[in-house]
């Protein structure tokens, strides 16, 4: 029988983490899956996670309170086991011009995204330098990549999270641990329905595929990256753009 492989997934409620969280619980992953609040969506994802006859454990997890996630990865290994990947997703945008922008909205932004991502690598990585496995993905964003006007504290967070990424895989390689990052462009999810049209029109104008990206094809590049297939790839950022960089 295959070994059973097991997978937090942040922000795993809808978008990207939706994606991730089903597309591992496809290859047989039991899936431990948090976000912020408790909703229609979260438990539907739950639901279908289960669909695929996987154990899983959903709960609300406030990533940004290191208390909480630890108490979440306890609770999620006494349910399903070791955990062995980490897919660090659940992010926030708190968007406009630095001269309008409000310290409470930067900190609030650095504390989900960045400090988030922290808590959760310090949560997990002691475990997996351990157990001599384990694979990280971060998710990023073009925008910390290349930035991006009216995005400054969320840009900051996303370029922190390259930063603390490739520091982190040299520190765990030589314990059978890798780390990468995942740079996604424009996805379809909840977080880019709230750009309107005009927007929306200008950013399809620069990515030269001409649409938006699918949540599940940012997934398949997670899959990838936790696999063994990438087992000599660490340190990397991957960007799923549509050529929106080029
Ligand atoms: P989304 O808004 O649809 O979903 C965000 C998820 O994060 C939800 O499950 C939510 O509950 C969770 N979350 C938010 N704050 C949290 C917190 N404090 N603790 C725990 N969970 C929390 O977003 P999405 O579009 O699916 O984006 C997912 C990730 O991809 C984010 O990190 C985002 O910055 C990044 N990203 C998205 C796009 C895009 O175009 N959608 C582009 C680049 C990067």
């Amino acid at each position: 029988m295959a070994e059973q492989h097991r997978a937090l997934v942040t922000g795993a409620s809808r978008g990207i983490g939706r994606a991730v969280a089903l597309r591992l619980a496809r290859e047989g992953y039991a899936i431990a899956g948090c976000h912020s609040t408790a909703s229609e969506a979260a438990r539907q994802t739950e639901a279908d996670v289960r669909v695929h006859g996987v154990p899983c454990y959903f709960a609300e997890c406030d990533v940004s309170d290191p208390e909480a996630v630890e108490k979440f990865v306890r609770t999620a290994e006494e349910e399903l086991g070791t955990i062995d990947f980490l897919v660090n997703n659940a992010g926030i945008t708190k968007d406009s011009p630095l001269v309008l922008a409000s310290y409470e909205d930067w900190n609030a932004v650095q504390a989900t995204n960045l400090t988030g991502t922290w808590n959760l690598c310090r949560a997990m990585a002691f475990r997996f330098m351990k157990s001599r496995r384990g694979s990280v993905v971060n998710m990023s964003s073009v925008a910390g990549v290349y930035g991006h006007a009216g995005q400054t504290a969320y840009a900051a967070s996303k370029a922190g999270i390259i930063g603390f990424s490739k520091s982190l895989a040299k520190e765990v390689a030589a314990y059978g641990v890798r780390v990468n990052v995942v740079a996604p462009g424009f996805i379809e999810t909840d977080m880019t329905d709230v750009l309107g049209d005009k927007l929306r029109t200008q950013a399809l104008t620069q990515i030269p595929v001409r649409r938006f990206g699918r949540p599940e094809e940012v997934a398949d590049l997670v899959a990838f990256l936790l696999s063994d297939s990438a087992s000599y790839i660490t340190g990397q950022v991957f960007q799923v753009d549509g050529g929106i960089t080029l």
